[in-house]
C-alpha cells in the first residue's frame, strides 16, 4: 500500500438535499439521505419551515439535531396560514424565495467545522433551480425524481411535443382525446392527462408547465438524474432517455429506528389488528396524502367498502373530504366494526408488507405503487390527478398487476362498481400470481447485483471521487 492519500475528500462528501415540499416527495428523498449516510456521507436534510414542523411534530421518537443526518428548514416563501395544497402559488412562491433562503444555507452548512464543506447538491427534480445554485456556488449538482422515469421523460419531452404539433406552447393539447405513445412500448398517454393537465384548474397546469419547462434547462447541468423506479419496470424508457438512472425502488423496508419524514402521525394499532386477520383477507384502501374526495363520492364508497362484505382497512384523512368533517353514513362505524379498520394515517410501508393484505385501493401515486408491488400486492386503481393516469396504465396494462375501478356516466365509482371490482380481483388468480412475480424482480432490481442496487453504488462511488 502506498501513502498517497484517498481518492475522495477528507471529511466524506457532504450533500445538500432538498426535497420539494410535498408527502410523496419528502420519504423517498429522506430514505435516499438514509442510504447516502449508510454509504459515509453527511447529509443536511432542507424541509420548508412548514414541512419542517410537521416532520417533528409526528415523530414519536426523541428530536435528533444532530449526527449524520440532519435536518434544517428554510422559508418556502409563503404567509404561514396559506395553502400549502395550492400547487401554483406555492410553486410561484418556492422560485421567488427559496434561491437565495438555499444559498445562505449552504454558506452556513459549509462553515461548520464537524461536518466539512457541502460538497454536492441533491436536488429533487421538482427543485430544478437548487441546481442552478449549485452551480453558481461551485458545487456538484444531482437531480433526483421521486416518480416513473415514464413522466420525467415526458416533461423532458415537452419541446418535440410542442414541435410535433401534440400541445401548445401553454402545454394545452391541441386535439382532444388523443392518444400518444412517448416511445415504442410505453404505454399510452392521453394527451389530456399530462400532469401540467391534470391539476385542478387551468391557472395552476400553466404555472407548473411553466416551471417544468424552465426546469428542464437547469436538468442539463446535473452531473446524475436518479429517478426512483428500477430498469424492468420502465425498461423502454430508459432506452428512450438513458440518462434517467433508476435507483429504486427506495423503501426503507422494515427498519423502526427510520425517520421517514411523514406528515401524520402514524396510528400503528391497526398492525395489531391485521395481526389477528386471516392471511390474505383484508382489501387495504389508502388515497395518499392530497386526494380530495367530493362528500357524495366518500359516502359511495363507505357503503361499497360495507357492502362488499369482505375484510378492510382504510385510512381516512382528516382533510380526506372537502366537507369540514369527514362523516361516516349514519351507523357505519357500528356495522362494519368487526371487520372494517379505520386510521388517520397508517404505517403503510408495514401495511403493505403484512400477510393478511389482499390487495390495494389505491390512487396510484408512484411511492404506493412503488410500495404495493415491492410486497407483491395486486391493486385496485383509483387515480385522482396529476401523474396517477399514467402509473395505473403502468399497473393494468404494462405490469398487468390491478384492476382499474372505473367511474359511472356521473363521474362516480359506483358501490356496485366497488363491490364486483374487488372480487374480479381477487379471482384473478393471473392478476394475483403476476403481482407476486414482480414482486421477485423488483427484489432482485434492489439486491446485491440488480441494477438499481448497481446504478446506486456507481453513484455512490462517483460522489466520493474528487473532481
Ligand atoms: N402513506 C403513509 N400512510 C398512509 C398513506 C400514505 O405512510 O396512511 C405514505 C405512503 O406510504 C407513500 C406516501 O405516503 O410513501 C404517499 O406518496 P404517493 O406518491 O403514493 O402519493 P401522494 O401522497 O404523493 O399523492
Amino acid at each position: 500500500m502506498g501513502s498517497s492519500s484517498p481518492p475522495w475528500p477528507s471529511p466524506l462528501p457532504h450533500a445538500v438535499v432538498l426535497p420539494y415540499p410535498a408527502q410523496g416527495h419528502v420519504i423517498p428523498l429522506m430514505e435516499l439521505s438514509h442510504r447516502l449516510v449508510d454509504h459515509g456521507f453527511s447529509v443536511t436534510f432542507v424541509n420548508t419551515h412548514f414541512d419542517h414542523a410537521r416532520v417533528w411534530a409526528s415523530h414519536p421518537g426523541p428530536r435528533a439535531e444532530t449526527g449524520p443526518l440532519r435536518l434544517v428548514s428554510i422559508p418556502d416563501g409563503l404567509e404561514p396560514g396559506a395553502d400549502r395544497n395550492d400547487l401554483g402559488r406555492l410553486t410561484l412562491a418556492l422560485l421567488e424565495r427559496m434561491p437565495g433562503h438555499l444559498e445562505e444555507l449552504i454558506r452556513a452548512a459549509s462553515a461548520e467545522p464537524e461536518r466539512g464543506p457541502v460538497t454536492c447538491v441533491i436536488a429533487d427534480q421538482s427543485m430544478p433551480w437548487a441546481l442552478d445554485v449549485a452551480k453558481k456556488m461551485g458545487l456538484r449538482g444531482v437531480a433526483f425524481w421521486p416518480a416513473s422515469a415514464g413522466l420525467l421523460a415526458t416533461m423532458f419531452s415537452i419541446p418535440s411535443l410542442i414541435e410535433d404539433g401534440i400541445i401548445n406552447a401553454d402545454g394545452v393539447p391541441t386535439s382532444e382525446h388523443r392518444m400518444i405513445r412517448l416511445c415504442p412500448e410505453m404505454p399510452l398517454m392521453n394527451t389530456a392527462h399530462f400532469v401540467w393537465n391534470c391539476l385542478g384548474d387551468p391557472i395552476t397546469g400553466r404555472i407548473i408547465f411553466d416551471y417544468i419547462t424552465r426546469g428542464n434547462k437547469f436538468i442539463e447541468t446535473a452531473e446524475w438524474v436518479l429517478c426512483n423506479s428500477f430498469s424492468h419496470a420502465e425498461f423502454p424508457v430508459f432506452n428512450y432517455a438513458p440518462r434517467i438512472r433508476p435507483i429504486g425502488p427506495l423503501l426503507p423496508g422494515l427498519k423502526p429506528d427510520r425517520l421517514v419524514g411523514r406528515y401524520w402521525p402514524e396510528d400503528s394499532s391497526c398492525m395489531e389488528w391485521l395481526d389477528q386477520q386471516p392471511s390474505n383477507s383484508v382489501v387495504y384502501v389508502a388515497f395518499g396524502s392530497f386526494t380530495i374526495f367530493d362528500p357524495h363520492q366518500f359516502q359511495e364508497l363507505a357503503i361499497g367498502l360495507e357492502k362488499m362484505g369482505r375484510r378492510f382497512l382504510w385510512v381516512v384523512r382528516p382533510d380526506l373530504t372537502e366537507a369540514a368533517n369527514t362523516a361516516f353514513p349514519g351507523g357505519f362505524e357500528e356495522r362494519v366494526a368487526e371487520r372494517g379498520r379505520m386510521v388517520g394515517w397508517s404505517p403503510q410501508q408495514r401495511v403493505l408488507a403484512h400477510p393478511s393484505v389482499a390487495c390495494f385501493m389505491s390512487h396510484c401515486g408512484w411511492n404506493s405503487t412503488m410500495e404495493g408491488i415491492t410486497n407483491g400486492v395486486p391493486f385496485l386503481c383509483w387515480p385522482y390527478f396529476a401523474d396517477q393516469f399514467l402509473n395505473e396504465s403502468y399497473i393494468c396494462d404494462t405490469w398487468k398487476v390491478g384492476l382499474r375501478l372505473s367511474k359511472d356516466a356521473e363521474g362516480i365509482v359506483t358501490r356496485e362498481k366497488i363491490d364486483k371490482t374487488v372480487e374480479a380481483l381477487l379471482g384473478d388468480s393471473e392478476v394475483v400470481g403476476r403481482a407476486l412475480e414482480l414482486k421477485e424482480v423488483v427484489a432482485r432490481s434492489i439486491g446485491e447485483g440488480g441494477s438499481s442496487f448497481d446504478n446506486f453504488n456507481e453513484f455512490v462511488k462517483s460522489m466520493k471521487k474528487v473532481v
